[in-house]
C-alpha cells in the first residue's frame, strides 16, 4: 500500500526541480554532433605543400587547421590509380576502387568495352545548362558503395542537408553520394554553376541570382599576376621555363597571365587555370552556407558541405610543381580558406562546426626537370606501346583491334573478339607482358586475371594498392608499374601527372578542425579510407557500406 502523498506547498517547488532535471537529462541523451561538417579537398595537394610555402602563410589559414586542428601528417593513399575521381570516391567511401568501382577518372566496363566517365549517367540531364548537354548529364550513379554523406543522411532520417560544390564535376558530385540534397558545378560554356535532374529539377533562385552576378568575368578581368613581387617567390624555379605549358595566344607562360585577353580565345574553362577557380568555389559555397541555412538544422541533426578545390590540380598539370604559378596559387589558397573559415565562425558558430582538410592525390616533378638535375625519370609512352603491340598482335594472330585501350597504366582487352574468334588468350597475355617487360621506366606488368597476388615478386605496400585498385569488372587485365618518376606522358610534356603509387602522388595532407577534434599531430601512417570511418565515429554513424577503413582514434574526443 502507498500512502497518499498530499501535494503541499513543499512539493511543488520539489516537483518543478525534478521536472527540470529530468528534462536536462533527456537533453543530455540528445546525441552530441557538431551542427555543419566542411570536407575541404585541395585537389592534387601534396603534404609538403603544408610546410614548403609556409613562411608567407598568414596565421588564419593552414596555420590556423595545424594549430587548432590535428594533422595526420603520414597520410597516404593506399591504391592505384592516384586519379580525382578516384580519390574523392576513397576520401567519401573509406573504400578502394576494387570495391567503390570507380577505378579511374574513365574506366572501361570489361564485359562490354564501353569507356565511361566517372559520373556519366545518360539518364539524366542538366539543370541549369540546355537539355543534352554531357556536362549536364552527371550523377553518382556509377559509385557503387556509399559515402559517409550518404551514412549521414541515413542515420539522420534524411534530415541532414548534404551539398557538394565544385568547379569540376567529379569533385562534387562523387563525396555528396547518392542522398545529395544538390551538387553544384561550373559549366564554363555559360559561366553559370548547374545541376542535374538527379538532384532538382530547376536551380534554386539564389543559384540564379549568384550566377547573374558573372563573377568567372569579374575574376579573369583582373589578370592574373603575383601576389608579392616576384623575385621574392625563392621556393620556386625562374618563371620562364621549359617545364610550363602555355595558353594558345601566349608567348611564354609568364606573369603576369593576361586572362582578361586570354578568355577572349580560351573562354571561361580560363579561370579553372587561376587562383580565381577556388574563390569563386568559395564564394559558392558561403552562398550555399548562408541560403541552405547550413548548419541550423536540428539539434543532433548535422548537415555537410563538400567543397572540392580544383584549381591547384589545373595549374599543377599546366606548370608543373616547381612553377611560380604553384606557389602563387597556394599563399592565395591560405588567404582564401582563412576567409572561409572566418565566415564559418561567424555564421556556423566557433565550436559548432567540424572541418576536415586533404587532397584527392598529390603529383609528381616533371620528369624533364627531374633527368635535367641529373635524377632519374622518363615519360612511358603508352600510345606509341599500344600502336606497336597492336602490329606484333596482328602478325602474330592476324587480327588487329585485340587490345581495345591502355588506360590508368592497365591493357584493356576486347574480349568479345578473343572469344568470337576463338584466339588464345594466354598467348595473347604473354606476347603483351613481354613486351611491355622490355620498355624503359616500366617495373612490373601483372596479369590481373590470373596473378596469385601472393606470389607477385613485389614487394608487399606496392602488392596491396595494386590488388586494392583493381576492379574486376572495370580494370583493365594487366597492370603496368612504372618505376619511380616515370609517367604516363609524351615525350616532352609540360607540367605535372599523377597515378602512380610513390609517395609524391599518394601523400596527401589531412588535418581535422573543430567541433570534437582533438589539437595534435601524428607522424603514425594512415591511409585515405581512415577519413571516412573517422568522421563516423566523430559523428555516431554507420561507416560507409564498403568502408575497409579503421577510424584514427588520436584525432577524436576533445
Ligand atoms: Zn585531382
Amino acid at each position: 500500500m502507498f500512502k497518499k502523498i498530499p501535494f503541499n506547498g513543499f512539493l511543488y517547488p520539489l516537483a518543478i526541480v525534478l521536472f527540470t532535471l529530468l528534462a536536462a537529462s533527456m537533453a543530455c541523451a540528445q546525441v552530441q554532433r557538431p551542427k555543419l561538417v566542411v570536407g575541404l579537398m585541395v585537389d592534387q595537394m601534396r603534404y609538403e605543400y603544408l610546410y614548403r610555402f609556409a613562411d608567407r602563410y598568414g596565421e588564419d589559414g593552414f596555420k590556423r587547421l595545424l594549430r587548432d586542428g590535428f594533422s595526420c601528417e603520414n597520410t597516404l593513399i593506399n591504391y592505384i590509380p592516384s586519379f580525382t575521381a578516384v580519390g574523392h570516391s576513397s576520401v567519401y567511401t573509406g573504400s578502394v576502387p576494387s570495391i567503390h568501382g570507380i577505378s579511374g577518372n574513365n574506366f572501361m566496363l570489361q564485359s562490354s568495352g564501353q569507356s565511361m566517365y566517372c559520373t556519366q549517367d545518360d539518364d539524366v540531364e542538366g539543370v541549369g545548362i540546355g537539355a543534352n548537354e554531357k556536362e549536364g548529364k552527371q550523377s553518382p550513379r556509377n559509385l557503387l558503395a556509399s559515402t559517409i554523406t550518404d551514412e549521414v543522411k541515413l542515420a539522420t532520417n534524411f534530415r541532414s542537408k548534404v551539398i557538394g560544390i565544385s568547379i569540376k564535376d567529379r569533385g562534387r558530385i562523387l563525396p555528396a553520394g547518392h542522398f545529395a540534397d544538390a551538387a553544384y558545378w561550373f559549366d564554363s560554356k555559360s559561366g553559370n554553376w548547374i545541376s542535374s535532374t538527379f538532384y532538382m529539377q530547376n536551380l534554386p533562385q539564389w543559384v540564379t541570382k549568384f550566377n547573374a552576378q558573372k563573377l568567372a568575368e569579374k575574376y579573369l578581368k583582373q589578370d592574373w599576376n603575383t601576389l608579392y613581387p616576384i623575385d621574392t617567390y625563392v621556393n620556386s624555379i625562374a618563371d620562364d621555363n621549359r617545364y610550363e605549358g602555355k595558353w594558345p595566344g601566349e608567348k611564354t607562360a609568364t606573369f603576369p597571365h593576361r586572362t582578361s585577353e586570354l578568355m577572349k580565345d580560351v573562354g571561361l574553362e580560363l579561370i579553372k587555370t587561376t587562383p580565381y577557380g577556388n574563390a569563386l568555389t568559395l564564394d559558392m559555397a558561403k552562398e550555399a552556407i548562408k541560403n541552405e541555412k547550413l548548419g541550423q538544422n536540428q539539434p543532433g541533426v548535422p548537415d555537410f558541405l563538400c567543397v572540392s578545390l580544383s584549381s591547384t590540380d589545373y595549374v599543377g598539370h599546366r606548370y608543373s610543381l616547381t612553377a611560380v604559378e604553384i606557389e602563387d596559387i597556394y599563399l592565395r589558397l591560405d588567404k582564401d580558406i582563412a576567409t572561409f573559415l572566418r565566415y564559418l565562425d561567424e555564421r556556423v558558430g566557433k565550436d559548432n562546426y567540424t572541418v576536415f582538410l586533404t587532397a584527392d592525390h598529390a603529383a609528381s616533378y616533371n620528369p624533364l626537370f627531374y633527368t635535367d638535375n641529373k635524377g632519374n625519370g622518363g615519360y612511358l609512352f603508352t600510345r606509341q606501346f599500344k600502336r606497336e603491340l597492336d602490329k606484333e598482335l596482328q602478325s602474330k594472330f592476324g587480327h588487329s583491334k585485340i587490345i581495345r585501350s591502355v588506360l590508368n597504366y592497365q591493357v584493356h582487352l576486347n574480349y568479345d573478339k578473343i572469344d568470337s574468334l576463338q584466339l588464345d588468350m594466354d598467348a595473347i597475355k604473354k606476347v603483351i607482358t613481354q613486351y611491355l617487360k622490355k620498355q624503359e621506366g616500366v617495373a612490373y606488368v601483372i596479369d590481373m586475371e590470373t596473378a596469385n597476388p601472393g606470389d607477385m615478386f613485389i614487394p608487399a605496400p606496392i602488392r596491396e594498392k595494386i590488388i586494392n585498385g583493381y576492379n574486376r569488372k572495370r580494370s583493365g587485365a594487366i597492370q603496368i608499374i612504372a618505376e619511380p618518376q616515370w609517367y604516363n606522358g609524351t615525350p616532352r610534356s609540360p607540367g605535372t601527372s599523377h597515378g602512380v603509387w610513390s609517395a609524391y602522388d599518394s601523400h596527401i595532407p589531412l588535418i581535422f578542425m573543430g567541433w570534437g577534434i582533438k589539437p595534435g599531430v601524428s607522424n603514425k601512417q594512415v591511409h585515405i579510407v581512415d577519413i571516412a570511418p573517422t568522421l563516423a565515429s566523430l559523428l555516431h554513424v554507420m561507416e560507409p557500406n564498403g568502408n575497409i577503413g579503421k577510424p584514427i582514434t588520436e584525432v577524436l574526443g576533445q
